[in-house]
């Protein structure tokens, strides 16, 4: 688990670190080390009661390690413990931020959006549809019935009206549904989601962009989780022909803490159109006073930010750019293989029936069984199984209709039904991926 060098390059790095500030006064903080040992101590305890995000034999939810490097920078920039808010708080990070977006932005096509990072995939969005709301007063926005539910929600906290739309046997938005909505009237923005969070079915973009020639609407791009797919070459043609719009929405959310290899506290919300910035003003008393540059929390809802964040973002991506054809972007394209292939050998199995067919790196598979009552329990079970043998899975609740398209045959005795759910977001897990299914076979023994 873990690497006896990240501490050795880490303490390297904090030396060079207090080279900055040796024309102080020396002024070294004291604490009582002795008691701090032994509740580290308690600490380390309390924290082995986890799931084992970190290994390969983790295949469940959306959950994906930091990279060493993105780690060590962020402790290091803990001994600083930069506040993004604003350039009096945080003058170095405030700028890799910058260089982020930059970074971000390319990766749509866009050269200089307005954007900046944000606690999570939540709080980007919810900037995302702040905008929207305030560009399209009274009107609604839409998404997808498998959009992450925290549009709904988010929409409640703006007091925007929002509805849902039905989706096809993929998973994906139903354009034919979308049109109608539209053909209705008062909508106000569509959100088009890359890469579902249950599923990882993407949106049929392009046919929603082409609507725009006949309405009038925003659309924003939730791609928290896929995001970044857009990179990988393995990217099949039917997911790439929407990828390659991106660049046309009015903004898009990217979590680099789903995908792009950081630690928990790093979204990111990208504007096309920078004149957006404008929305964002206000006078505030205490912020701003140290320097005519622009400070992010001119651009934020949130205030106080971790300026690490943005450090560890940028670390990583002068060690693994991302660009396509770089190692970065390889992972992705193993992730990709790797679900493939499950599905497939889970077509192979007579356990297992096997969903849609992943669009990215996230199988769907039902245990089976006569009727989708017994499905569920004996999914519940397999999970449980699969737990005691160290293969830790995540479980999906999906309206029996979506199902059954899969597996006619199943008696249809419940609205819902649970299925197996395989997040393989690790590159790692193509080499293992002959050990999990084995792992999985036997659970369901
Ligand atoms: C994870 C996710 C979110 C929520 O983001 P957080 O980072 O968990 O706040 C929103 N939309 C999609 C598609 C996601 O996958």
């Amino acid at each position: 688990m873990i690497n006896k060098r990240e501490l050795e390059l880490l303490g390297n790095a904090l030396v060079k670190l207090e080279d900055g500030t040796s024309g102080l006064p020396d002024f070294t903080p004291s604490f009582d080390t002795e008691r701090a040992a032994e509740v580290l101590m308690d600490v380390a305890e309390r924290m082995q009661d986890n799931y084992p995000y970190f290994h390969p034999q983790y295949a469940g939810q959306m959950l994906k390690p930091p990279h060493p490097v993105a780690r060590m920078a962020y402790a290091l920039s803990l001994w600083v413990n930069p506040n993004n808010h604003a350039l009096d708080g945080g003058r170095a990070s405030s700028a890799m931020e910058k260089e982020c977006i930059v970074d971000l932005g390319r990766m749509f096509g866009w050269d200089r959006p307005l954007g900046h990072l944000a606690g999570g995939g939540t709080m980007a969005n919810l900037e995302a549809l702040w905008v929207a709301g305030r560009l399209h007063p009274g009107k609604k926005v839409i998404a997808s019935a498998q959009a992450h539910y925290t549009h709904g929600r988010i929409t409640e906290v703006l007091g925007i009206p929002f509805a849902g739309v039905p989706v096809d046997t993929h998973g994906r938005m139903d354009v034919a549904a979308v049109e109608r909505m539209l053909g209705e009237g008062e909508i106000g923005t569509v959100v088009v989601t890359m890469g579902n969070t249950g599923l990882g079915a993407v949106d049929p973009l392009e046919d929603i962009l082409a609507l725009r020639d006949r309405y009038e609407f925003r659309i924003h791009a939730d791609a928290a989780y896929g995001g970044y797919f857009g990179l990988a070459h393995e990217l099949g043609s039917d997911q790439r022909r929407h990828y390659d719009r991106l660049g046309d929405v009015d903004s898009i959310v990217i979590d680099p803490h789903k995908h792009g290899l950081q630690p928990y506290g790093c979204g990111c919300i990208l504007f096309r159109d920078p004149s957006v910035g404008t929305l964002y003003k206000h006078d505030s008393p205490y912020t701003y006073f140290s320097s005519g540059e622009m400070h992010l929390g001119e651009i934020t809802l949130e205030c106080s930010r971790p300026g690490a964040s943005a450090v560890a973002l940028w670390a990583t991506h002068r060690l693994l750019p991302p660009t396509p054809g770089g190692d970065f972007a390889q992972g992705l394209d193993a992730c990709l293989r790797a679900a493939r292939t499950l599905w497939r050998d889970l077509h192979n199995s007579s356990k297992f029936t096997p969903l849609m067919q992943p669009e990215l790196d996230i199988v769907v598979y039902a245990v089976n069984a006569a009727s989708t009552s017994a499905a569920s329990e004996r999914a519940r079970d397999v999970f449980q199984k699969a737990a005691d043998r160290e293969l830790h899975l995540a479980l999906i609740e999906l309206p029996s209709d979506l199902f059954s398209g899969y597996a006619p045959e199943v008696a249809v005795d419940s609205d819902t039904v649970t299925c197996l759910r395989s997040t393989l977001m690790k590159p790692e897990h193509e080499e293992w991926l002959e050990r999990l299914t084995a792992l999985l076979e036997a659970s369901a023994g």
